[in-house]
């Protein structure tokens, strides 16, 4: 006789109940428990014998017949709920309005047999008349798996090697009026975790299209029970204000996570791994790139009016760069502004922005970078320089060591340096849908800038240089 079930899948389903709530003493725990035992009770009736599989079959057929015959009844007609609830998760950076006003359709479709879903039951939308048993089993951060990778490490309890993030749990409220739905068929081994073990019923729809349901909740968790779980109701059928809540949120998490993961590069693999003062030198870590900025300006814009040290996410147009840069896997970091256009000139020359790689700080010129309406174009050059302190970052120990030689070489363009800053500097100018020829003539215009009549030569032999590329950020 062919089994029923798999062990593997009844594993699952327990973690899942598990999952819901821990608490002992608390009814979903109880009832979680339960549901386990039942299990185990099926699997060792199903090692006995046949003949009580066959009677369980026998038992099962009556009791779907008993539904059926009460579906098709009006007396349960007259029952049927008027709002149901259904959740899922997905990751935050893929959340969009589009993707909230698709149909919903059934998914994990069972692919030996076409009108079960891959559990062995009936196919359809599930839905639950319990809101909180949707939001404890389908919404709490299972689902989806968004890490970001970073060297392995002890986080306390264990040692992983990556930086968990939330994902995004959504919860739907189903309008049922003039929405045909039914009670599922329930694999008989399923029946003990019937709604996941919770008070309440499942329904389920061949399809649910979305003038049915409304969002009515977002939650950001990595886990059941995560202490920094974030929640936000959706007000007024308001899904975009929620969603961009969430979204800010998520970023906010996202960046937090790649600043770990550069302190974790850091320091020697011995310190990652014991996890001893792990957490105190982290503090350390980050008093220490907090004060680099005041460093450069301490001991070099001494005489310099107006100065001013502000977080990258504090600029005015920061939405419109966060994204790339943690894409990039590039956290939010420090820049000083400056408003003195006569000092500027006199240290700084011809560029609205500078870099320095000791202290490693981003140096601005405040008229063109701290305000909203900011053009693309000068928005790169800070790329630019964002570039340059990652490519210090990244050499680490061997910083001094690389200036020195570069500075003897006095290749410019034609460095591994400002390779890597000009590179993302027109990655982010693709990004944002500028073409190959906008980039040259940016590129064209600085150097005009930067070089005298008489230097036609060097200006020519450095146009041709970034001209490359230019071409290989565009080339994909
Ligand atoms: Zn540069």
């Amino acid at each position: 006789m062919e089994k029923a079930y798999d062990e593997a899948e009844i594993i699952q389903r327990k973690a899942k109940i598990l999952a819901a709530d821990e608490r002992p003493g608390s009814h979903d725990y109880e009832q979680a428990n339960k549901s386990v035992d039942k299990e185990n009770e099926l699997v060792y009736e199903d090692q006995k014998t046949v003949i009580d599989a066959g009677r369980q079959e026998r038992e099962d057929a009556e009791k779907i017949e008993a539904i059926r015959a009460k579906l098709a009844s009006n007396e349960i007609k007259s029952e049927l709920p008027k709002k149901l609830y259904r959740a899922f998760t997905i990751n935050p950076s893929k959340l969009s309005v589009e993707k909230l006003k698709e149909t919903l359709i059934p998914l994990n479709a069972n692919g030996s047999d076409p009108t079960k879903i891959s559990d062995g039951n009936e196919l359809g939308v599930y839905m639950s008349t319990n809101e909180q048993m949707v939001e404890k089993a389908y919404a709490s951060g299972c689902g989806t798996n968004i890490a970001i990778k970073c060297p392995k490490f002890h986080d306390g309890y264990t040692l992983v090697d990556h930086i968990k993030l939330p994902s995004c749990g959504i919860i739907l409220e189903i309008d049922t009026k003039n929405l045909d739905i039914r009670k599922p068929e329930i694999t008989p081994y399923l029946q003990g975790i019937y709604n996941n073990g919770f008070q309440g019923d499942e329904w389920i729809a061949d399809a649910i299209p979305a003038n049915h349901y409304k969002v009515k909740k977002f939650i950001l968790s990595r886990f059941a029970n995560d202490s920094e779980r974030f929640e936000t109701e959706v007000a007024d059928n308001n899904i975009e204000e929620a969603m961009d809540l969430i979204k800010t949120e998520f970023q906010k998490r996202k960046e937090a996570a790649l600043k770990y993961k550069e302190f974790l590069e850091s320091i020697p693999e011995q310190a990652r791994i014991n996890g001893y003062g792990l957490k105190r030198k982290w503090q350390k870590y980050l008093e220490e790139e907090r004060s680099e900025a005041a460093d450069y300006v301490k001991k070099n814009l001494e005489s310099f009016e107006n100065v001013e040290i502000k977080k990258l996410s504090a600029l005015p147009y920061w939405n419109k760069i966060s994204k790339f840069l943690s894409d990039k896997g590039i956290s939010d970091g420090e820049v000083v502004i400056i408003d003195d256009e006569k000092s500027w000139e006199s240290v700084y020359g011809s560029n609205d922005s500078k870099s320095s790689h000791k202290p490693k700080a981003i140096i601005l010129k405040k008229e063109i970078f701290n305000q909203e309406n900011i053009s693309e174009e000068n928005i790169s050059w800070l790329i630019h320089e964002i570039g340059h302190i990652e490519f210090y970052k990244n050499l680490g120990d061997n910083l001094d060591e690389y200036m020195d030689e570069y500075h003897k070489k006095r290749e410019y363009a034609a460095s591994e340096m400002e390779k890597a800053a000009f590179s993302t500097q027109f990655e982010y100018l693709k990004s944002v849908g500028k073409t190959k020829t906008e980039c040259l003539g940016f590129v064209e215009k600085y150097l005009n800038k930067s070089f005298g009549k008489d230097q036609k030569e060097a200006r020519r032999k450095e146009l041709e240089q970034i001209e490359s590329y230019i071409t290989s950020v565009f080339k994909y």
